[in-house]
Protein backbone atom coordinates (compact mmCIF):
# COMPACT_ATOMS: atom_id res chain seq x y z
CA UNK A 1 0.00 0.00 0.00
CA UNK A 2 1.04 3.52 -0.30
CA UNK A 3 1.79 5.08 3.16
CA UNK A 4 2.86 8.75 3.84
CA UNK A 5 5.91 8.85 6.02
CA UNK A 6 7.97 11.67 7.72
CA UNK A 7 10.44 12.14 5.59
CA UNK A 8 13.46 12.88 8.74
CA UNK A 9 12.51 9.35 9.75
CA UNK A 10 13.57 7.44 6.38
CA UNK A 11 17.26 9.12 6.80
CA UNK A 12 16.25 12.70 5.33
CA UNK A 13 17.90 15.50 6.98
CA UNK A 14 14.59 17.80 7.05
CA UNK A 15 14.91 18.35 10.86
CA UNK A 16 15.08 22.03 11.86
CA UNK A 17 18.89 21.34 12.65
CA UNK A 18 19.65 19.65 9.89
CA UNK A 19 19.60 15.98 10.99
CA UNK A 20 17.11 13.41 10.42
CA UNK A 21 15.27 11.10 12.89
CA UNK A 22 16.07 7.84 10.97
CA UNK A 23 13.83 4.74 12.05
CA UNK A 24 15.41 1.40 10.59
CA UNK A 25 11.58 -0.50 11.53
CA UNK A 26 9.81 2.25 9.50
CA UNK A 27 12.79 2.39 6.80
CA UNK A 28 12.48 -0.94 5.83
CA UNK A 29 8.07 -1.28 6.12
CA UNK A 30 9.90 -0.82 1.89
CA UNK A 31 10.21 -4.15 1.43
CA UNK A 32 6.31 -4.64 1.15
CA UNK A 33 4.97 -1.25 0.64
CA UNK A 34 5.36 2.27 -1.10
CA UNK A 35 6.55 4.77 1.08
CA UNK A 36 5.80 8.80 0.12
CA UNK A 37 8.75 10.60 1.97
CA UNK A 38 6.88 14.52 3.16
CA UNK A 39 8.54 17.10 5.54
CA UNK A 40 5.09 19.26 5.75
CA UNK A 41 7.79 22.42 7.09
CA UNK A 42 9.54 22.42 3.98
CA UNK A 43 6.47 22.13 1.84
CA UNK A 44 5.31 25.41 3.50
CA UNK A 45 8.56 27.07 2.31
CA UNK A 46 10.46 26.73 5.27
CA UNK A 47 14.38 26.09 4.76
CA UNK A 48 16.62 23.85 6.92
CA UNK A 49 18.27 24.39 8.84
CA UNK A 50 15.64 26.81 10.89
CA UNK A 51 14.85 27.59 14.53
CA UNK A 52 12.79 25.56 16.62
CA UNK A 53 9.31 25.92 16.17
CA UNK A 54 6.56 25.02 18.61
CA UNK A 55 2.50 25.95 19.01
CA UNK A 56 1.66 28.22 21.31
CA UNK A 57 -1.69 27.77 23.92
CA UNK A 58 -3.33 25.19 21.16
CA UNK A 59 -2.56 22.08 18.96
CA UNK A 60 -2.83 21.79 15.62
CA UNK A 61 -6.34 21.67 15.54
CA UNK A 62 -6.48 25.09 17.24
CA UNK A 63 -3.78 26.23 14.52
CA UNK A 64 -6.09 25.00 11.60
CA UNK A 65 -9.23 27.28 12.99
CA UNK A 66 -7.12 29.98 13.99
CA UNK A 67 -7.28 29.72 17.84
CA UNK A 68 -3.94 29.36 18.11
CA UNK A 69 -0.58 30.25 16.36
CA UNK A 70 2.99 28.59 15.43
CA UNK A 71 6.18 30.68 16.27
CA UNK A 72 9.55 30.16 16.25
CA UNK A 73 11.72 30.40 19.12
CA UNK A 74 12.54 34.28 17.94
CA UNK A 75 8.88 34.77 18.20
CA UNK A 76 8.47 35.27 14.87
CA UNK A 77 4.55 33.63 13.71
CA UNK A 78 4.62 31.07 10.77
CA UNK A 79 1.27 30.20 11.16
CA UNK A 80 1.02 30.21 7.35
CA UNK A 81 3.78 28.21 6.17
CA UNK A 82 2.31 25.23 8.42
CA UNK A 83 -0.75 25.72 7.19
CA UNK A 84 0.59 25.45 4.05
CA UNK A 85 2.62 22.60 4.54
CA UNK A 86 -0.14 21.11 5.58
CA UNK A 87 -2.42 21.57 3.12
CA UNK A 88 0.76 20.16 0.42
CA UNK A 89 0.86 16.92 2.50
CA UNK A 90 -2.68 16.31 2.62
CA UNK A 91 -2.44 16.97 -1.45
CA UNK A 92 -0.10 14.50 -1.43
CA UNK A 93 -1.60 11.54 0.36
CA UNK A 94 -4.66 12.19 -1.77
CA UNK A 95 -2.68 12.14 -5.18
CA UNK A 96 -1.04 9.04 -3.70
CA UNK A 97 -4.22 7.63 -2.33
CA UNK A 98 -2.94 7.04 1.04
CA UNK A 99 -5.10 5.51 3.74
CA UNK A 100 -2.42 5.55 6.27
CA UNK A 101 0.09 7.96 7.55
CA UNK A 102 3.68 7.26 9.86
CA UNK A 103 4.73 10.43 11.21
CA UNK A 104 7.37 12.10 13.62
CA UNK A 105 6.41 11.91 17.13
CA UNK A 106 5.70 15.69 19.21
CA UNK A 107 6.28 17.41 16.34
CA UNK A 108 4.56 20.88 15.69
CA UNK A 109 3.76 19.38 12.37
CA UNK A 110 4.09 15.51 12.43
CA UNK A 111 3.22 14.61 16.09
CA UNK A 112 0.51 12.54 16.53
CA UNK A 113 -1.01 12.28 20.32
CA UNK A 114 1.20 14.75 21.98
CA UNK A 115 3.42 17.90 21.10
CA UNK A 116 5.25 20.22 22.89
CA UNK A 117 3.48 22.73 24.45
CA UNK A 118 4.90 26.41 23.34
CA UNK A 119 7.21 27.05 26.15
CA UNK A 120 10.24 25.55 24.49
CA UNK A 121 11.26 23.94 27.54
CA UNK A 122 10.73 20.55 26.55
CA UNK A 123 7.46 20.25 28.03
CA UNK A 124 4.75 18.19 26.44
CA UNK A 125 0.76 18.43 25.91
CA UNK A 126 -1.89 16.49 24.37
CA UNK A 127 -2.68 17.47 20.55
CA UNK A 128 -1.67 16.65 17.52
CA UNK A 129 0.82 18.67 15.31
CA UNK A 130 -0.82 20.64 11.85
CA UNK A 131 -0.23 18.42 9.37
CA UNK A 132 -1.40 15.41 11.39
CA UNK A 133 -4.38 16.73 12.37
CA UNK A 134 -5.42 18.14 8.53
CA UNK A 135 -4.70 14.34 7.47
CA UNK A 136 -6.98 12.97 10.66
CA UNK A 137 -9.70 15.40 9.46
CA UNK A 138 -9.71 13.94 6.42
CA UNK A 139 -10.28 10.67 7.74
CA UNK A 140 -6.47 9.35 6.95
CA UNK A 141 -4.74 7.03 10.11
CA UNK A 142 -1.97 8.91 11.46
CA UNK A 143 0.24 6.84 13.88
CA UNK A 144 3.65 8.10 15.18
CA UNK A 145 6.44 5.78 14.57
CA UNK A 146 6.36 4.08 18.16
CA UNK A 147 2.72 3.26 17.70
CA UNK A 148 1.58 0.01 16.65
CA UNK A 149 0.58 0.61 12.50
CA UNK A 150 1.34 -3.04 11.28
CA UNK A 151 -2.25 -4.48 11.68
CA UNK A 152 -3.66 -1.31 9.43
CA UNK A 153 -0.96 -2.09 6.89
CA UNK A 154 -2.41 -4.42 3.96
S1 LIG B 1 8.16 18.55 9.71
FE1 LIG B 1 7.84 16.38 10.05
S2 LIG B 1 9.07 15.43 8.40
FE2 LIG B 1 9.77 17.54 8.58
S3 LIG B 1 11.51 17.41 9.98
FE3 LIG B 1 9.69 17.89 11.21
S4 LIG B 1 8.97 15.91 11.95
FE4 LIG B 1 10.35 15.50 10.22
Amino acid sequence: MNILVSACLLGVNCRYDSNNTYNQKIAELISKHFLIPICPEQLGGLSTPRLPVEILKGDGSDVLSGRACVKNSCDVDLSVQFIKGSIETLNIAILYGCSVAILKAKSPSCGKGCIYDGTFSKTLRKGNGVSAQILIDNGIKVFNESEDFFPYLK
